[in-house]
């Protein structure tokens, strides 16, 4: 592994004007900026105590929401600290590949990530859990679970075992199915299908005879273009327009079995998280909480009018996936799920309150979000 003092020697650092322009266009940097003049008025500020971290992260500079959020998340570390604590952000393939982001905190070459953990279910299957699971729990559904009915806890044996830990710190909210070249009428046609599709969801496709395969966002679009995959997933339609899936792909299909609710991860050094005061710990941790919180906000304020450009702007035919292959995704499930809990007991003892969280949390939101939108959008006819 490289020291942390020798990779940085003459490398050329993200440049923090770029992030403020394409944030700037975004409309998230007021904040930031703000503070930047705040501290050109006054002078360099002479900070006691700095503490200087790396994040790595598994997405492309600037893209939106996942870029963006764990680049904002970045900043606001260092505003929250009056700049002591001061984040140094790197896109993927800025310090790190995407999915080495994981092994560079780990062994302590660098202090953070922000990334999504089902990208590391080959090292441990439970990891999926944390991110989404296939007919797994949605943004309140999980982030009810993971505060308040033993998912952190479970998380945090999990990242204990490779010296890590990790907070949520983003949510994309229930993910589209994905885009196709051909329609999908039955779960014959995914049988030799090449989609890209990560975690326990990637399995699942496995199970209906698909090839399934994990790419980082940044070279889906070159894949699917160049016909390596037939298929793609990615999030749902503010990021996927982005993408420019729709230039190869026709038939965008939803809801998503495999992500009804993806969470982002800050994933820290455990050692080194745990050697700094009780506060820097709370200011990092309530910073991660306030990304969670923005990026969801974000993600719903966006997703509809990019779905109107895409099929108004774009010819993007929108369909649904029907019950019979709802019904074969959810026996691959059960069949990818009977296989993570013999991994180990913890895979075991994840999936039980996993489980439980589903049944007992899902009741409520079963009697509350889906028949009140239901309710409210059939009789005001929106
Ligand atoms: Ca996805």
């Amino acid at each position: 592994m490289i020291k942390e003092k020798k990779s940085l020697k003459g490398k050329k650092l993200p440049s923090r004007r770029k992030f403020f322009k394409a944030a700037a266009a975004t409309g998230v940097a007021a904040v930031a900026l703000a503070s930047c003049d705040q501290q050109k008025a006054s002078g360099p500020a002479v900070v006691k105590d700095r503490i200087e971290v790396s994040m790595v992260a598994t997405w492309p500079r600037d893209f939106p929401g996942l870029g963006t959020g764990a680049q904002r998340l970045a900043e606001r570390i260092g505003e929250m600290s009056d700049g002591r604590i001061q984040v140094t952000y790197y896109a993927a393939g800025e310090r790190v590949k995407a999915f080495d982001s994981f092994d560079e905190v780990a062994s302590g070459n660098s202090q953070m990530y922000h990334g999504a953990d089902y990208y590391w279910v080959k090292k441990h299957p439970a990891f999926g859990y944390f991110t989404a699971s296939p007919f797994g729990l949605t943004y309140p559904e999980f982030n009810a679970w993971t505060h308040f009915a033993g998912g952190q806890e479970l998380w945090d044996k999990l990242t204990d075992e490779f010296g890590t830990q990790s907070f949520i710190a983003g949510n994309t909210g229930v993910q589209m199915g994905g885009w196709f070249n051909k329609k999908i009428e039955s779960a014959n046609d995914f049988k030799g299908l090449k989609m890209r599709m990560p975690g326990l969801g990637g399995q699942v496709l496995g199970k209906l005879g698909g090839s399934p395969i994990s790419l980082p966002g940044g070279q889906i679009y070159e894949n699917l273009v160049s016909g390596a995959i037939d298929a793609t997933e990615w999030v749902g339609p503010w990021n996927d327009e982005a993408m420019k899936f729709h230039e190869a792909a026709k038939y965008y299909y939803y809801p998503g079995m495999h992500e009804p609710g993806s969470a982002l991860a800050c994933g820290v050094n455990k050692s080194w998280f745990t050697s700094l005061s009780k506060s820097d710990q709370l200011i990092i941790k309530t910073a991660c909480a306030w990304a969670d919180e923005i990026t969801m906000a974000e993600y719903n304020a966006k997703n509809g009018a990019a779905l109107a450009r895409l099929i108004n702007d774009q010819g993007v035919q929108l369909e649904k996936f029907n019950d019979e292959v709802y019904d074969a995704f959810a026996q691959g499930a059960k069949e990818v799920y009977a296989e993570v809990q013999a991994h180990s007991d913890l895979a075991a003892k994840t999936h039980a309150s996993f489980i439980k969280a589903r049944k007992e949390i899902g009741s409520w939101t079963n009697l509350s979000d889906s028949p009140y939108i239901s309710q409210r959008n059939r009789a005001l006819g929106i």
